[in-house]
């Protein structure tokens, strides 16, 4: 029996009394059956005693022995590793057990049920889960290739050597048939050439994300786990295995998000030449007869809910692939896994005279100040052209969670006019509403205020004229227009049908690439400073709160404490410039800004703080407030807490106690250092109305040292645990204590100091005490290095003992500017006035989100300083670190930057630049949520 002999399929009708009853009768098995979706069989899981199974009566088409064949390979597969169901034994012994059903004799199987949910059922795949499914397909593919047993001897609708044929007959079922057999036409001709060259083998023939049974892995993520469903077993092309498997990939998003099965597969399972330029045509011809397949039995069996279930998502898939030509995609899917060819050039004779080409790539000084989002046009003066493929940050998208179309796939002229533009070759134009094209061996494009000369033209003759504005100059072997912008990840494949036109205006092509930066970073640059990301964007550019990479994709900045003021702050550049261009010496010499700094930085602070130290860092200020403690009290102990980070040199690494940045650091701490219990509300020894504790311990610590302490130090609110508030009299207590036994007081404000709280502009203040030394850096120079210890008179005066105090850079000119600078814009932009109320907006979102989101444990946090803690459990608060990595790159991949901190590293640090605006802090807890709603 062949599919062409029976195309009306119709599932086997049972009833789940019928199906319990068949396993009793047959298998002995006592179970509760409940229907699962089929498109052509009856499929029941049966839950007993036993164990759970998956019982199937078929589809009458199908013969004991094909059922047989299934099982077989089914066990084969299962023996290279693969979790694959195993076929269970009848009463009588055998596998396949015949049924009769009112007016159908018929064979029923019972196999074991794989625990968990098909793939499919998430909703968004993470590139290392679809390289997993690809790796699971290549290793199948691998297995089945050694599999001898008999295969079915039936024309089946799914062999892909017969889609063509499939899509032909039933198109008619389709929403546009001409559309579906074209399409299919089309890539029956792309794959023509190789057909015969292709390896054929046993497949499994449907190993798409319903039939991958998925186990969530540590990261919160669903895994590939194993393979179900060998019904479709068949001989056919090797390479179908893989074309299945990525057309199952295409609701997910842009095609570019399959690549990572591809490489996968091929490194299991490598994929010839022929393979690939048969990939994507195969691709197109199983979207389309799986389409066709499912309008035509859902149309001649309308009970078949599963079949009409998922008539809209075929036609999704087949819109997918069909979205780009097959040229672009085959030469998408061969870079994925093949060197990059060399790009077409165009050749012609040029349209008109040479003009300059302009720059409006990230790193384009053109667009400095925020002028990318101006008109492209007003940009340049005179006529300029912008080169081939540039991404240009003119076409980003601030807050978008897609990626831009910001790569040109032809040059564009700006400033055009008036203008004579001659044919490069002889042909045939043709006028279009916003163009005019030249058909010839290949087709020139020229959009724009064109207006055509004449019909049919010789190379050389004059086209079109121009008069005044900007054209588009693009050429392809496509019949088709191409759109003009892509996206960068696609622009490669692209301008494979669309040759780089760049010397039809009498300019060489381009060819600036600088690949393997990354690699560099690695062998020049210490590999122990860690970047951030897997696979980190390459940032150039930075406007305000939002950050650039080289393909002029934005990202929202939730994260970088330093740059309080936003990044490319135009004051801050032009006092930092107009300062070096006047002088740049250091605090030995006399001159006003040093000054002028440490009366505002002393202006800041409290009673009795009135004495300024300036250095370069965090590090630096912590490290030298410890100096002054010891040369003041002339003793060594200090105290600190636990879950911290005060710096890396000698002295602070010695008091950071944080195991994140440093998984040894409770066990190495040397003697003189004493960690107090972490003051965690949250997760700590004490919670809740029990937070007062935390102090009492510390007082009873402090009084029973034997060596009284030089000094206390700690971050007034708690930045590095995850931005908490401290206990309500904490510091007041220790404080108390500290200074009763002698020693001094030291507050970090590197982090939570200079306004990000947005109640307080110090996070002392919030705990009601005022310290004896106060240390700032990060956000006092926006990014400049600069750090600051603010102290008292006579404490300043207590490091004569140690000789003087000098830091080469410290209070610079060039410093002092910036830090002056950065207290100017915080005040004229009223910016922790903003932090408070746009951080009190944030807070209020992400609160909602955790009545939605259970993984969210708490949102702590005040102003622009915000915790989002993610748990496995809210009873056990078991911590979500590996969730939270995987939702940070997520989140990334959505345009927001975002990382995890804390000792456990779970908590999600929100501290943005304080200008964002109440549209970026929903644009985040919208990403947030998102990525919480569909997976990460
Ligand atoms: N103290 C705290 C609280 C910090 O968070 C940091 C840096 N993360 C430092 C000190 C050290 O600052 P820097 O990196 O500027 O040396």
């Amino acid at each position: 029996m062949t599919f062409f002999d029976q195309e009306s399929l119709t599932t086997p009708k049972l009833s789940a009394a019928d199906a319990e009853t068949l396993v009793r009768e047959r298998y002995g098995v006592d179970g509760v059956a409940e229907e699962l979706g089929s498109q052509q069989d009856a499929n029941f899981r049966i839950v007993s005693p036993a164990g759970t199974f998956v019982l199937k009566v078929s589809n009458p088409a199908f013969t004991a022995e094909d059922l047989d064949a299934q099982d077989r390979a089914a066990v084969h597969v299962a023996r290279s590793g693969i979790l694959a169901p195993s076929p269970v034994p009848g009463l009588d012994g055998r596998t396949v057990q015949p049924v009769e059903l009112p007016g159908l004799s018929t064979v029923a199987r019972l196999v074991t049920y794989l625990e968990g949910a098909s793939l499919s059922t998430s909703r968004y795949l993470a590139p290392p889960v679809v390289a997993a499914l690809g790796d699971l397909a290549g290793r199948t593919s691998r297995a089945l290739a050694t599999f001898d047993g008999p295969l079915p001897h039936r024309d089946l609708q799914w062999d892909l050597r017969h889609a063509h044929d499939v899509v032909t007959r039933l198109a008619e079922f389709a929403p546009r048939p001409d559309t579906v057999r074209e399409a299919a036409r089309a890539a029956a001709g792309a794959l023509a050439p190789f057909a015969d060259r292709l390896p054929l083998q046993a497949v499994h023939g449907d190993l798409t994300a319903d039939n991958v049974i998925a186990a969530v892995g540590d990261d919160g993520r669903r895994h590939p786990a194993g393979v179900i469903d060998f019904g479709d077993l068949m001989r056919s092309w090797a390479i179908a295995e893989l074309a299945v498997t990525c057309s199952s990939l295409l609701p997910y998003g842009d095609p570019a998000v399959l690549l990572p099965a591809i490489r996968a597969f091929d490194q299991v399972r490598p994929v010839s030449d022929d393979e690939l330029a048969a990939l994507w045509p195969l691709v197109v011809l199983r979207a389309a007869s799986l389409m066709v397949s499912g309008r035509h039995q859902a149309n001649i069996d309308r009970a078949n809910r599963y079949a009409a279930k998922n008539l809209d998502e075929e036609w999704r898939i087949f819109e997918a692939a069909t979205a780009v030509p097959i040229e672009v995609m085959t030469e998408l899917v061969r870079s994925a896994v093949r060197p990059p060819a060399a790009r077409p050039v165009a050749a012609g004779r040029p349209l008109f005279g040479p003009c300059d080409p302009v720059d409006l790539s990230a790193i384009s000084p053109l667009l400095h100040n925020g002028r990318f989002l101006d008109v492209e046009d007003q940009l340049t003066t005179g006529m300029a052209y912008v080169p081939f493929l540039q991404p240009r940050l003119t076409r980003t998208r601030l807050n978008s969670p897609l990626q831009p179309a910001t790569a040109g796939l032809g040059v564009e002229v700006f400033g055009a006019g008036p203008l004579e533009i001659r044919a490069p070759w002889p042909g045939t134009v043709e006028v279009h509403d916003d163009a005019v094209a030249l058909r010839g061996e290949q087709t020139l494009w020229l959009s724009g205020p064109v207006r055509p000369a004449g019909d049919v033209v010789q190379a050389g003759d004059v086209l079109c004229r121009v008069d005044a504005g900007s054209v588009r100059i693009q050429v392809t072997r496509l019949e088709s227009r191409p759109p003009f912008f892509v996206t960068p990840a696609m622009a490669g494949a692209w301008a494979h049908v669309c040759p780089d036109p760049t010397p039809l205006i009498g300019r060489a092509p381009d060819v600036t690439e600088a690949p393997g930066l990354l690699r560099r970073r690695g062998s020049a640059f210490a590999p122990v400073q860690e970047h951030y990301y897997a696979e980190p964007p390459r940032i150039e550019r930075g406007w305000r709160q939002h950050l650039f990479d080289v393909g002029g994709r934005a990202y929202l900045d939730m994260v970088n404490n330093v740059t309080i003021l936003g990044h490319g702050h135009p004051r801050l550049a032009d006092a930092v410039e107009r300062q070096w261009r006047t002088l740049n010496t250091n605090s030995r010499f006399h001159y006003e800004a040093v000054v002028e700094f440490s009366e505002r930085l002393a202006a800041l602070l409290p009673e009795p703080l009135d004495t300024v130290f300036l250095v370069n860092s965090g590090t630096e200020a912590d490290d030298l407030a410890l100096r002054l403690a010891w040369a003041n009290t002339g003793r060594r102990d200090v105290l600190t807490v636990r879950e911290a980070y005060h710096g890396w040199s000698d002295a602070t690494d010695a008091v950071s106690t944080s195991v994140a940045d440093n998984p040894n650091a409770l066990a190495t701490r040397p003697a003189w250092v004493h960690p107090l219990a972490a003051p965690n509300t949250f997760r700590g020894e004490y919670r809740g109305a029990e937070a007062g504790r935390y102090a009492e311990d510390a007082v009873a610590y402090i009084r029973g040292m034997d060596r009284p302490p030089a000094a206390f130090l700690a971050e007034p609110f708690y930045g590095n645990a995850g931005g908490m508030a401290l206990p309500d009299g904490y510091l007041a207590a220790v404080y108390d204590a500290v200074r009763g036994a002698g020693g001094l007081c030291i507050a970090d404000e590197v982090q939570v100091g200079y306004g990000r709280l947005g109640e307080h502009f110090w996070g002392f203040e919030q705990q009601g005490v005022v310290p004896d030394v106060v240390t700032v850096a990060k956000a006092m120079g926006n990014g400049h290095p600069l750090g600051a210890v603010i102290t008292t008179k006579a404490i300043a005066e207590g490091y004569r003992g140690q000789g003087y105090f000098f830091s080469s850079a410290g209070g610079s000119p060039v410093s002092c500017a910036a830090g002056l600078t950065v207290l100017d814009v915080l005040r004229d932009e009223g910016l922790q006035e903003n932090a408070r109320v746009v951080g009190a907006h944030l807070r209020q979102r992400l609160l909602e989100l955790a009545e939605r989101h259970p993984i969210i444990g708490a949102v702590h946090g005040l102003g622009l300083y915000i915790g989002v803690e993610l748990v496995r459990d809210r009873e056990t608060l078991e911590p979500a670190a590996a969730e939270t990595a995987a939702i940070c790159e997520r989140m990334r991949e959505l345009g927001v930057v975002m990382q995890p901190t804390s000792d456990r590293l779970c908590v999600l640090k929100v501290k943005p630049p304080l200008g964002i605006t109440t549209a970026d802090a929903d644009f985040f807890a919208d990403t947030l949520d998102h990525v919480l709603t569909e997976g990460w």
